[in-house]
């Protein structure tokens, strides 16, 4: 089985090793980055199971990777008068336990669906060839995705704080209410799976409708998202983080909030949809409310 990651192989002479097989491909006009794409899927011979592993591999290394440098600023005095909840700093052994639980929900979770995601990828006409799209239609589809997904987020995370699904589904994740980067995705597998579809469901629905979308950018979406997530629950806030320089951006700020008071705050990467619906979370924001309550009763007198 040859790879469908490029058209014409005719100038490639047979070599099978992960090296001879990039020479083939540097004589070609591509980026480094399409370079080493189409190398990695000529050299694995299959793109099934290309495909599985590398989002696998992807969302594995790119996960725990970017824990890493949260779990070492935990081990630095200088960096506590940046945390959110400063009095509450998670212990050696509750990371240790929900890495280790996050670790068995990827593997219980992903093992199957993964498999099935390059014949999906392949019916819808998601592409996977080099050369990739431009960067213009990369960044398109990842503002899209971005957009689209915080609303997805919104919803069923606010659903999922209803009586059962809360008691059921989503009390797992409120386990810390001080929150650190690697309890992002420390949830329930429905959980996983129902907020899940925001960041792979959507792209997927996407390319069914445009019938225009390359795994690359897929695969870049998915490493944006994750590193989204992680740093809103990291616990800390800088006075460089993101969202002093794009107010309408959700970040730690926002999340903390959220696993402080257990309520409201429910978008992942924006602030307008609990701006708009008033559903902010913290004593600041419910100050806020009870002043518009007051001043609606007021004109209504
Ligand atoms: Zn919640
Ligand atoms: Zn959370």
């Amino acid at each position: 089985m040859v790879s469908a990651v490029y058209h014409d192989y005719s100038s490639f002479n047979d070599a099978k090793d992960f090296v001879g097989v990039f020479q083939n491909f540097d004589k070609l006009d591509l980026s480094f980055i399409e370079k080493l794409w189409g190398t990695y899927y000529y050299y694995m011979n299959n793109d099934i199971f290309a495909t599985g592993l590398l989002i696998f591999a992807t969302h594995e290394i790119m996960y725990f990777g970017r824990c890493l440098p949260w779990l070492i600023i935990d081990q630095i005095p200088a960096f506590r008068k940046y945390k959110i909840q400063e009095t509450k700093m998670p212990s050696n052994k509750e990371q240790w336990e929900c890495f280790k639980s996050v670790l068995k929900s990827h593997l219980l979770v992903e093992a199957l669906p993964i498999w099935f995601f390059h014949p999906i990828c392949d019916k819808l006409g998601v592409g996977l060839t080099v050369p990739f799209p431009s960067w213009t239609t990369i960044a398109f589809n990842l503002a899209v995705f971005f957009v689209l997904e915080d609303a997805w987020h919104y919803w069923l995370h606010r659903g999922l704080h209803y009586g059962v699904f809360y008691k059921y589904i989503h009390k797992q994740h409120h386990r810390y209410a001080a929150p650190f980067g690697l309890a992002a995705e420390y949830a329930h597998p429905i959980e996983v799976m129902l907020l899940g579809f925001g960041t792979v469901g959507i792209p997927i629905v996407y390319c069914y409708i445009t019938g225009n979308l390359h795994l690359f950018t897929i695969n870049l979406w998915v490493v944006l998202r994750l590193f989204q997530a992680i740093d809103a629950h990291s616990g800390y806030e800088f006075p460089w983080s993101l969202h002093h320089f794009l107010p309408f951006w959700a970040g730690a700020d926002h999340h903390d909030e959220h696993h402080h008071h257990f309520i409201g705050s429910y978008a992942s990467s924006f602030r307008w949809w609990d701006f708009v619906l008033d559903t902010e979370a913290g004593p600041e924001a419910k100050k806020k409310r009870e002043l518009k309550m007051k001043q609606k009763a007021e004109k209504l007198n």
